[in-house]
Formats: C-alpha cells, sequence, structure tokens
C-alpha cells in the first residue's frame, strides 16, 4: 500500500517530500500527489503515473514551502485518477489530508458527512477522512485533538499525516494497522510509512504505535502535548543499503511481500470486473500462458512440478484449482517424477513451479512432461530463465529478485500467481460464476492489506519467538491449506535457525507424532477459523494434555483462543484462501526472529543455495 511522506523544517520541504516519494514508490505508483503550504494558502498539486509525473507538474514557486506531505498511492477505493489520487481536503481547502490503508466504515460516514453538506468530490474512503477532521476541528480549534477524534469514528486500516492552513508548520499524523515512522532532524522532522526517506535527513526515528497521534512541528514532535523522543538510532553501512536498511534480505523481503503483491496483482489482473453486474468475468493479463479456453476446457487432470517451497505453494494451488476448475491436481516432487514412469498424456497439463525457473529437478519434469505430449506452464519469478523458455506458458509473478535463500516473497507470490490462474481456469472452463470469480479477485487485491497488517505486528512475533530459541525440535500443525502452510513454517526454521522442524498435518499427528510431545516441545499451530476450526481445537488439547507448548496463528476475531494455548498471533481472517499468504507472514517471522537470535547466517543458511541447479 501506499507511501506517505511529511516534512517541516528550514528546508525546501517539497523537494524532500519527492525524493521521499522516490524512495516510498515500490509502496504504490499509481498516482501521487503533494499537498504545501504557500502564504497561508493550501496547494494541491496531482498526477497520474509516477512520482517523475507529479515532479514536472510542481511550480516554481513550491520551493518557497517550509511544510508538505505527499503520496504515492495504490488505489483500493476509486480508479486511478487524477480526482482520486491523495491529497484529499475539506471543502474550505483548510485541511489536507494523505492516507495509507483502507476505511472500512466510509460509506456511512460519507452518507452521515453528506447529510451534514459535505461535497465529496472523489470516489476514495480517504476524502471522508478530510471531511471529519475538517468538522471535528470546528468545534474545538485543536489540530491533533481534531484527528483523534476523528480517528475515534473511523474504522479500518490508515496511517494519515495531515496539513492544514489553520496550523501553518505542523503536520499531524497517525496510524492504526499501516505503518507511520517519525524522524528527528535539526531544525527539520519528518514522517514516512518506512525509514527510507527518513534516513538521509536523520537516523533518529521514532516508530508510531496504533492510534497514536503526534503535532510534528520543525523544532519538536509532541503527543498529548509532551514532546516525543526518538525511539531508535538506525545504524545502516552502504552494503545495508542495498538491502533498504534492513538487516538482511529475508527480513527486506519478508517486508517486500505487500508491495510485491500489490505489483502482482497489477500485473496480473486486467479487469476486476463491475460489482453488481452478474454477467462480468474479471480479466487477466495471461499472455504468458497462451492456453486456450478449448484446450483449458480438455484438460483432464493437473500434475503440479515442483521442490522445497514451490511444492508447498503447489499443495495451496491443488486446493485452489480443485475449487475453481473442479479438475483433479496431483502435486509431486519434480525429483520423483520423472524417474517413476509417470502415468501421463496430452490431456494433463503440467505446471512446474520455480522462482529461479532453472531448479534441475523440475525443469527435468516439465522436459518428461512434453516429451510424452503434455502442455507445460511455468509459474515463476525470472523471465528468461530455462524453464521460461522452455514451457508452452509462463505466469510470472512479479515479486522482483529474491536474494535471500530462504524463500519468501517468492512463496506468496507463487500462492497469489497462482490464484490468478486457478480462478482464469475455473471461468474458461465454466466452474465459476462472474460473482465468484470477482469475490475471488477482490480477495486478492486486498491481500497486501492484510500482508501490511500482519506485519505490522513484527515485535509481538518477535517476543513470541524468542520465547522458543532455545527449543531443539518444533511442530508445526495444520489442516487444509493449513497443512503446506505447517510445511512451510517448519522448512523456513530448519532452513534459517537449524533447529529440527516438522510439518504435519494435525490430523496425523494421533497416527504417531503425538509421542513426541512433551513439555519442552513447542508447537505451531495453524488455526484460522473455517471448515476444519473444531477439529484444529481438539488437536490443541491433545498437544496441551500432554504437556506441550502452543502457539497458535488464529483469527482476528476468535477470542476464545487465549485460553487455550500458550501464545497467539492474530491475523485478519478474511475467510478465503488468500489467508494462506497472510498466515506465511508470522512463520516466516517466526523463523527470522529465533534465527537471528541465535546468531546463524540468515540470508546464507549453511549447505543451501538460492537456486538448485543441480539434482
Ligand atoms: N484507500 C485509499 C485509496 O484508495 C488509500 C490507498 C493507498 O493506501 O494507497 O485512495
Amino acid at each position: 500500500m501506499c507511501g506517505i511522506v511529511g516534512y517541516t523544517g528550514s528546508g525546501r520541504a517539497v523537494d524532500f517530500v519527492l525524493a521521499g516519494l522516490e524512495k516510498l514508490e515500490y509502496r504504490g505508483y499509481d498516482s501521487a500527489g503533494i499537498a504545501y503550504l504557500d502564504g497561508g494558502e493550501l496547494r494541491i498539486v496531482r498526477a497520474v503515473g509516477r512520482v517523475d509525473d507529479l515532479r514536472k507538474k510542481i511550480p516554481a514557486e513550491a520551493a518557497r514551502a517550509h511544510c508538505a506531505i505527499g503520496h504515492t498511492r495504490w488505489a483500493t477505493h476509486g480508479r486511478p485518477t487524477e480526482i482520486n489520487a491523495h491529497p484529499h481536503c475539506d471543502n474550505k481547502g483548510r485541511f489536507a489530508v494523505v492516507h495509507n490503508g483502507i476505511i472500512e466504515n466510509y460509506a456511512k460516514l460519507r452518507t452521515e458527512l453528506e447529510h451534514q453538506g459535505c461535497r465529496f468530490v472523489s470516489e476514495t474512503d480517504t476524502e471522508v477522512a478530510a471531511h471529519l477532521i475538517a468538522k471535528m476541528h470546528e468545534t474545538m480549534k485543536d489540530f491533533p485533538r481534531a484527528v483523534e477524534r476523528a480517528i475515534a469514528v473511523i474504522e479500518g486500516s490508515f496511517a494519515f499525516a495531515v496539513l492544514s492552513t489553520e496550523h501553518p508548520g505542523a503536520i499531524v499524523a497517525t496510524r492504526r494497522g499501516s505503518p507511520l515512522v517519525a524522524g528527528f532532524g535539526r531544525g527539520e522532522m519528518l514522517v514516512a510509512s518506512d525509514a527510507l526517506p527518513i534516513v538521509p535527513t536523520t537516523p533518529d526515528v521514532f516508530y508510531l504505535q496504533d492510534d497514536q497521534v503526534i503535532e510534528v512541528q520543525a523544532e519538536r514532535i509532541e503527543m498529548g502535548g509532551k514532546p516525543v523522543q526518538p525511539s531508535e538510532r538506525i545504524r545502516w553501512t552502504a552494503e545495508d543499503a542495498e538491502r533498504g536498511g534492513y538487516e538482511h534480505f529475508m527480513l527486506k523481503e519478508i517486508y517486500e511481500q505487500s508491495g510485491a503483491l500489490r505489483k502482482l496483482a497489477s500485473k496480473l489482473i486486467a479487469d476486476p470486473g463491475t460489482a453488481g453486474d452478474p454477467g462480468t468475468f474479471p480479466a487477466f493479463h495471461l499472455n504468458g500462458a497462451p492456453l486456450s479456453k478449448d484446450y483449458l476446457r480438455g484438460v483432464s487432470r493437473v500434475v503440479v512440478v515442483a521442490q522445497g517451497t514451490s511444492y508447498h505453494a503447489g499443495m495451496i494451488a491443488r486446493n485452489m484449482i480443485e475449487r475453481t476448475a473442479r479438475v483433479p491436481v496431483q502435486v509431486e516432487y519434480g525429483s520423483d517424477f520423472r524417474y517413476r514412469s509417470p502415468i501421463i498424456d496430452p490431456s494433463v497439463l503440467v505446471l512446474g513451479i520455480s522462482q529461479s525457473g532453472e531448479t534441475a529437478d523440475t525443469l527435468g519434469a516439465v522436459r518428461l512432461a512434453k516429451e510424452r505430449g503434455c502442455k507445460t506452464l511455468a509459474v515463476l519469478n525470472v523471465q528468461g530463465s530455462t524453464m521460461a523458455r522452455e514451457s508452452d506458458g509462463v505466469v510470472l509473478m512479479h515479486v522482483g529478485p529474491e536474494i535471500g535463500v530462504a524463500s519468501t516473497k517468492a512463496f506468496t507470490g507463487q500462492i497469489a500467481a497462482l490464484y490468478v490462474f486457478a480462478i482464469h481456469f475455473g471461468i474458461l472452463r465454466g466452474t465459476l460464476s462472474a460473482p465468484e470469480a470477482r469475490r475471488r479477485v477482490d480477495d486478492l487485491l486486498q491481500v497486501s492489506i492484510r500482508v501490511d497488517e500482519a506485519l505490522a505486528q513484527n515485535d509481538h512475533i518477535k517476543q513470541v519467538a524468542l520465547k522458543y530459541k532455545d527449543a531443539e525440535h518444533a511442530l508445526y500443525l495444520g489442516r487444509g491449506t493449513g497443512f503446506p502452510l505447517a510445511l512451510e513454517g517448519a522448512l523456513k526454521l530448519k532452513e534459517v535457525s537449524y533447529i529440527h522442524a516438522e510439518g504435519i498435518d494435525a490430523a496425523e499427528m494421533k497416527h504417531g507424532p503425538i509421542a513426541l510431545i512433551d513439555e519442552k516441545m513447542p508447537v505451531f499451530v495453524l488455526a484460522l477459523q473455517g471448515r476444519r476450526y473444531d477439529k484444529i481445537v481438539s488437536n490443541i488439547q491433545e498437544v496441551k494434555a500432554r504437556g506441550g507448548r502452543v502457539i497458535a496463528i488464529a483469527s482476528h476475531d476468535d477470542r476464545a483462543i487465549e485460553a487455550r494455548v500458550d501464545d497467539v498471533i492474530r491475523v485478519h481472517d478474511d475467510r478465503g484462501i488468500v489467508n494462506s499468504i497472510v498466515c506465511a507472514i508470522p512463520l516466516q517471522l517466526i523463523a527470522y526472529h529465533i534465527a537471528v537470535a541465535l546468531g546463524r547466517d540468515v540470508d546464507k543458511p549453511r549447505n543451501l543455495a538460492k537456486s538448485v541447479t543441480v539434482e
């Protein structure tokens, strides 16, 4: 989701904000905008496209401004037009707002505000906040208090930065769910969605917690009338800069997932379809997968071939494709499939999944399938790789280069890309209605927000993870799509921390693995609500009854789970298969934090290599 930058101080505010927006552009890039004060007047400049397009529209006088806020948007409500681009403002032009996130009760708030005489000009949820803050301000004339009152009635996720003609030189900023950081310079202060735009000015930062409201002035930052001090000093070396300031590529790539998923969606979804119209199907950019409707209708079976993390994504794809296209799906290690004299014929579609497109075993299986007359489709990250060249079709996941050896963003990218294909497949086979297809596309469009929300819990996840860092073994349990996630969670932990871990289908516990449970055994359970929830709860009770320590990855609204387990990590549960993407985040962070605490070489774990080009 979008990037926010705000600057107030002695420097040229607009230049700082534009430079900052450029650094945050990976977060959103469909449109951009900036607001600044010029002689007490609010000026807003917006442009469709990149920050560069915005830069070209900025008038020379803007150089005089000492206070500005800016935004790069990734549209959720309303198309990426100039009118919908941020900042948004109230009808009197006194408050300008940039927003990252979704105001879930915006429709209700908009109706109420319209009754009170507000005129809306955009289709965004964000505009509600501008009118609301202005209304609140009318009665109290206190800038931060007005924002506080506004967020008290706003539901959903947000980071806001607000500028006002009534309070020149001040930026009020707040967040819930979406990230926001403040930076402390000398006579200049900044706010931004992450530290990247701040670090060139100052290493001293303050990470806002949910619902904190700060007032940023050139000389000081205040919260509730009291000065705020930096909570952290960022230390980066030149080499670190390549990692975007993250300590490891793995962490960087974990954090990149929401942006990567947005990019994937924008590349693969051509049109999400029109809500309310039963006839319009979503459309996709799957030119790289030239498998015609007639061909896909005739497919008798899908065989997925993959290794490692890609294999786990393939297991999730099985559930997706079977649900959407009603075709049987078989998931195979390429390494086994290719040497087994498999039973396949030209009516079988073989799907090869590989981050690099060079994985030797998967490539071998794809080649064998071709020899047997099957069509092959590759789901890859690297364009131009061998598998891309040799397959009949390619679906690229567009998540950008993955450097950390332990795959993170490629895993979630694979799931998302496979979901796009599964929906397309279901549409062409006539097994998915337009509303069902659109709902699934909507879920996919929402998922990066859910991923951001999961990432925002990093501190809590770290705290939980560190409790279990000295374990010698760990189990991961799940059912349904929770099972491949359990396998992936265990694989991550093994890869980077060298702790022995196993992923188990929770239903299998009684058939043997439960013998492993004792008071030293941490058991991570994928316990989201759904069809199998009651069964998972029974499994949790069985583990607890034997003294095991249970850490549940649970639905945001599952209040009952707390009493049953030792620790809970919550994710926003949209009750759809894309939850598997959201659940991957805590699993990755658990492995990462434990590995760092144990002093492991997280980006280059022993004995491993990134792209497995040998058998
Ligand atoms: N929901 C807002 C919009 O659609 C903000 C999206 C964003 O985070 O870029 O304009």
